[in-house]
């Protein structure tokens, strides 16, 4: 005689509301991870009927992160860690953020409380009255001096040039539903620029307006390479510009070199006297052309090197251990 198959013990744990998982990259963050902590602890208390996780990615920070991490998960079971076996960078870690989040809804947030913990209710709510992608914008930003005027210019520039828009003061802060989380799991590209992966996948779409703060501690992690980096990642892998203008800038010069061997020709015919041209126009010309020669093989570069990248199929990342994740 059969006897009934017992059923798995979590379909007769006690019905909660859909668990709502914060996915935050760490990198040396020990300066500001108590206040991180205690202010997530806090958002998470006001709502105790959700069943929250945060997972914090530690990238290989090299100061005690993940021990002031692996204590406090020791200690409440909502905070959970993955540790990376070395420094991967920050789309790396949202990445694998992203995979292993276990929420019907993922935020996605710095460490630095630049976005301030305490929206994630309004996130969720909008999410909750249906938005699948909830996008907190910017309404100021308090960084200044050339950082921000890197940032401004980036922005503008993909704007204009991105073949898929971007909106402006939008960063990684934000809110997605479990369906748009898998769709950008399931990119598999290694270069990952994540404000344009989040638009490409396009869903239901809302906003909420925040003021961003100055870094709450410590110094930034982003080194200024790394930010330069990310910024023609997004050029280059949502944006054929750059190859295009090659195209154009070889056509419009060919066109002017054509154009003045006729002249020359057509004088040479007619009995004019050809002007003897002068060392400075060559030597002008033959370092104008090689120098936009290089710049051309330079942007053919970028291209395939982010095509060999992805042909290594190389992981973007590798765990080294996980904390407090079932
Ligand atoms: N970060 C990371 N890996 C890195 C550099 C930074 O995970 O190699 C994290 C960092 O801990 C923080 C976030 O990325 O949570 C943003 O870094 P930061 O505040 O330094 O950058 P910015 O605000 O200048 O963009
Ligand atoms: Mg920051």
């Amino acid at each position: 005689m059969a006897l009934p198959v017992p059923r798995p013990a979590t379909l007769l744990s006690p019905v909660r509301s859909p668990g709502i998982s914060i996915v935050i990259p760490i990198f040396n963050e020990e300066a500001v991870l108590p206040e991180l902590l205690q202010r997530l602890g806090a958002v998470f208390d006001r709502q105790p009927e959700i069943a929250w996780t945060a997972l914090l990615v530690n990238d290989g920070s090299r100061d005690r992160s993940a021990e002031l991490i692996r204590e406090h998960a020791a200690r409440d079971s909502r905070f959970a860690l993955i540790e990376f076996s070395r420094n991967f960078g920050f789309q790396a870690a949202l990445a694998a953020g992203l995979a292993h989040a276990p929420g019907e809804a993922i935020v996605t947030m710095d460490a630095d409380l630049q976005d301030p913990p305490e929206l994630i209710p309004e996130l969720v709510a909008k999410w909750r009255s249906g938005a699948e992608i909830v996008r907190a914008v910017r309404r100021s930003r308090q960084e200044s001096g050339p950082r921000r005027f890197g940032m401004d210019l980036f922005h503008r520039l993909f704007g204009r040039i991105a073949d898929f828009p971007i909106e402006a003061n939008t960063g990684t802060f934000g809110l997605m539903s479990r369906s748009a989380v898998n769709a950008i799991n399931r990119l598999p590209e290694r270069n990952r620029f994540f404000p344009g992966l989040r638009s490409w996948v396009g869903f239901t779409t809302a906003e909420v307006i925040y003021d961003r703060k100055e870094r709450a501690a410590g110094e930034p992690q982003q080194t200024l390479g790394r930010l330069i980096r990310y910024a023609l990642d997004g050029i280059f892998s949502f944006s054929y510009l750059p190859l295009r203008l090659l195209t154009y800038t070889g056509g419009a010069v060919s066109t002017v070199g054509f154009a003045l061997g006729c002249f020359f020709i057509i004088r040479r015919l007619l009995g004019i006297e050809v002007a003897q041209t002068g060392f400075t126009t060559l030597v002008t010309l033959v370092l104008f052309l090689g120098g936009v020669q290089l710049i051309g093989i330079g942007i053919l570069g970028e291209y395939l090197a982010r095509v060999y990248d992805e042909v290594k199929q190389r992981p973007a990342y590798l765990i080294k251990r996980t904390t407090g994740l079932g």
